[in-house]
Formats: C-alpha cells, sequence, structure tokens
C-alpha cells in the first residue's frame, strides 16, 4: 500500500468508530433452566445453584441463576449453518479490511462484567459498539489494526446486566505481504496438489484394486455356486464356500442411488461430487463417482457406463458416466 492508499483506508475503517454496528439485538430466547442445563453439562459445571431447584431457593441467591459466563449466550444470533446471518457494521468493517489485504482474523481478547445474575424469565438484549480500532501495529501474525467492540447487555427493563469487551486482530497475513510474494514468486518448487484418500488395501481386497491399476473392474465369483459378490470378502454368502475366481465388469450398468456430497470439502476431490451406488449388469453393485454430467441430471435409473480411470498421481478409480 502506498502512504496514500494507506491514508485513504485508514479515515474509511476510522469512520467506523463510535458506530453501533446494529439495532440492538433481543435474544431469540428468555434465560431458560433449559440451555443452563444444556450449558452446565457442556463445562462440567456442577454447581447446584444453576440447575438444582430446591438447594437454589435454600442458597444466598434464592432461586436458580444462569452462569454468569453465559451472559452473551442470552443475545446470539444462533449458528451461521441454520441462517444467513445479517449484514451489519461490523462485518462491513471487516470486508473493507478483507478488500485491502487485512484478511486475517485472530480473536486476541475478550474481558466481561456482570452487573446482576441473571434469572430464568429475564430478557437479554446486546447493543454493541465499534469502539476503538488501534494504530497500524506490526505482530507476528503481520501487520494489521486491533478492533475492540463493547457490547452493553440490557435486561427486560431496560437496565445494564452487564458489559463485554472484544479485541480482534485484523491482520495482512505475513506471507501476503509483497516481500514475501517476491520471494515466492516464479519458484519451481510448488507444493503438489492434494490427492484423494487412498483405499487401504488388505488381504481381502488387494487383488481388486491391483485390477483396477491395470485398468479392469473384476467382480468376484464364487466356485462353488457361481454367485457374484462386491465387495471382496474371503467367503460366499451363499454357500459358505471360499473358493473364488474373479470375471471382468463389462462396465454397464445403471444408477441405484445417488447423493451429492457438500460438506466437509476433502481437498483433492472435484465439486460438485456425485456419490451413486452403481447396478451393474452382471447384478452387482458399487460405490463410485458419477462423472460427466451436473446434479441436476442425475435420476435413479439412469444408464451409465463406466471408466477407469487416474483420478490424481495415486489413484486410480472406475468412475461412471451418462451412457
Ligand atoms: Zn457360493
Amino acid at each position: 500500500m502506498t502512504p496514500e492508499e494507506t491514508r485513504d483506508f485508514e479515515a474509511k475503517i476510522r469512520a467506523y468508530v463510535g458506530r453501533e454496528v446494529g439495532a440492538p439485538t433481543r435474544g431469540k430466547d428468555d434465560v431458560n433452566p433449559a440451555m443452563i442445563r444444556h450449558w452446565t453439562e457442556v463445562t462440567g459445571d456442577e454447581s447446584p445453584v444453576y440447575c438444582d431447584q430446591a438447594f437454589a431457593a435454600k442458597s444466598s441467591k434464592g432461586g436458580i441463576i444462569a452462569p454468569p459466563t453465559m451472559l452473551q449466550i442470552w443475545s446470539m444470533e444462533g449458528y451461521a449453518m441454520c441462517q444467513r446471518p445479517e449484514m451489519d457494521l461490523q462485518r462491513e468493517l471487516h470486508k473493507i479490511f478483507d478488500a485491502h489485504g487485512f484478511v486475517g482474523v485472530l480473536g486476541t481478547n475478550t474481558s466481561t462484567d456482570f452487573y446482576r445474575d441473571l434469572r430464568p424469565g429475564d430478557q437479554v438484549t446486546a447493543h454493541t459498539v465499534i469502539d476503538n480500532i488501534s494504530e497500524r501495529k506490526t505482530t507476528a501474525r503481520g501487520v494489521g489494526y486491533f478492533i475492540e467492540t463493547v457490547t452493553k447487555f440490557t435486561d427486560q427493563h431496560g437496565a445494564d446486566v452487564g458489559r463485554q469487551v472484544f479485541r480482534v486482530l485484523k491482520f495482512m497475513p505475513n506471507a501476503e505481504t509483497a516481500e514475501a510474494k517476491a520471494s515466492t514468486a516464479g519458484a519451481a518448487d510448488k507444493p503438489a496438489p492434494p490427492t484423494r484418500i487412498q483405499a487401504p488395501r488388505g488381504h481381502d481386497n488387494a487383488w481388486w484394486w491391483e485390477a483396477i491399476d491395470q485398468g479392469k473392474l473384476m467382480i468376484q465369483r464364487c466356485k462353488g455356486c457361481g454367485t457374484l459378490r462386491h465387495p471382496p470378502r474371503p467367503m460366499c454368502g451363499d454357500c459358505n464356500s471360499t473358493e473364488w475366481d474373479a470375471i471382468e465388469s463389462s462396465l454397464e450398468g445403471e444408477v441405484y442411488s445417488f447423493t451429492e456430497l457438500h460438506y466437509p470439502k476433502f481437498p483433492g476431490y472435484p465439486y460438485p461430487l456425485l456419490c451413486a451406488v452403481v447396478q451393474l449388469r452382471e447384478g452387482t453393485r458399487l460405490i463410485a463417482n458419477l462423472a460427466g454430467c451436473e446434479p441436476e441430471q442425475v435420476f435413479i435409473g439412469m444408464k451409465v457406463r463406466g471408466k477407469v480411470e487416474r483420478v490424481d498421481d495415486k489413484t486410480v478409480l472406475p468412475n461412471f458416466y451418462p451412457a
């Protein structure tokens, strides 16, 4: 960043200081015994004043109270997976940092004051202000700025029940700095691309994978009764014979069932990642990836044709394509 760019950037971010990040957020649930119990179970806090009504009534608290450490819990917005988080000024501010290369974020410290015990039935509302942005700092993680937010918690009467200061470092990771980029630019020793998780090969199935490596999809066949079976195993389920040989599959079949894998996304796999149970013409089924089609094009009963192919440096697999 040139000195002018830095000045512009700092003017932009400083305009956020002193502003509320959004409208006060009222907790989705009032303080309640079920959430208190879950919290104490998760944290292992066995104080009976949180969950034992009879004990709490006789204690100096005069009844059940919520653990003070739950203060922030009562106004949290919930799991990000279940809903789209609302854009607020804090997220907007972080986006400005991101756009200028300060993509790293690290929670550094938090401090909390508790003004009174919360009890079942209390309603907590959080009011958060961007309180301070530090001067530019050089840290072990990289160059960045500390952003401090202060949240005031109020109850159903508008009275303060607590306060929390939270500080994060928004930083430009060291590897992203110009010097680091210059030193790696053009370097030939790029790390190898990630590969798929390799299938374990054991006494009973190594032969099957070795055939795959040779480009052949094999199906085990019982020598006693001729029944085909997959995955490979030592004994026939029909006649208990342990004698077997194998036939080569035609690689023709149809989709018996399928799913699209979304999460977690493993490195080394192509996405969208379609996995199907393929019913082979020979009668056995196997699990394989579907390729050459979009998720919405796949249907049960779709005719497919397999191709044994290399998917990365370490793995050969049968992939199935629309026939
Ligand atoms: Zn058999």
